[in-house]
């Protein structure tokens, strides 16, 4: 869930702020204090609001601070229409946006939600596990492809969902209902044989020999299981 960390001492626009962000589908972890904001940051955080007169150390400290710890958040300051400079220095600490006081629903929503676009798509990008290996195969999650011994092999996006699901769990039996939950959705429980119509499609397409599977085989009232 896209979540973002607001510190902002006077309540009243807290409350304004949390209103709106709640209101636009955003989880929001609230902070009176920078102190508060820092111990509260953990990597659920996609984004921080700050603003920068707070009580104890200021919102640029909070936000240097912040970006020491997270290269990919996302993070807005909150300034003072007089205070040019602090848009500067903002800029230089590493924020990557600042909304200027006082300012309307509309215009803190546009901010954050192309804020929130820029971090997810870099997100994305710089993910974790991009391909997964297993035996001749290799599954590419951003393309969402699958080779064989470096041949693409072609796929529907349902074969390819199943493929990612064997990955997760290579050795495992798992349950064609399962199969279906993960693949299909939930809509879709009870219509196992469409579980079986596309696993004997896939192995006719990853299988040496589809009539006597290697990879994906059944195991007796337990389900499918990928094998190595
Ligand atoms: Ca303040």
């Amino acid at each position: 869930m896209r979540t973002i960390l607001v510190c902002e001492d006077e309540a009243s626009i807290r409350d304004f702020v949390v209103v709106n962000l709640t209101y636009a589908g955003y989880r929001v972890i609230e902070a009176a204090s920078g102190e508060e904001a820092l111990a509260m940051f953990d990597e659920s955080v996609d984004m921080a609001l700050l603003d920068i007169m707070l009580p104890g150390i200021n919102g640029f400290e909070v936000c240097a601070e912040l970006r020491k710890r997270s290269n990919t958040m996302g993070i807005i300051m909150l300034t003072a229409r007089s205070r040019e400079e602090e848009k500067v220095d903002a800029l230089r600490l590493g924020a990557d946006d600042y909304v200027t006081k006082p300012f309307s629903p509309s215009e803190l929503m546009a901010r954050v939600d192309a804020l929130y676009r820029r971090v997810s798509a870099v997100r994305e990008r710089s993910g974790p596990a991009e391909e997964l290996q297993s035996g001749h195969f290799v599954l590419n999650v951003r393309n969402r492809t699958v080779s064989k011994a470096g041949v693409p092999l072609d796929l529907t996006q349902v074969e390819y969902q199943m493929m990612y699901l064997f990955f997760l769990h290579p050795g495992v039996p798992i349950e064609r209902t399962e199969i279906l939950r993960q693949v299909w959705g939930e809509s879709y429980i009870g219509a196992e044989k469409i579980v079986d119509v596309n696993i004997r499609r896939l192995r006719m397409k990853i299988e040496d020999e589809p009539s006597d599977p290697r990879h994906i085989c059944t195991v007796r009232g337990q389900g499918y299981q990928w094998n190595v």
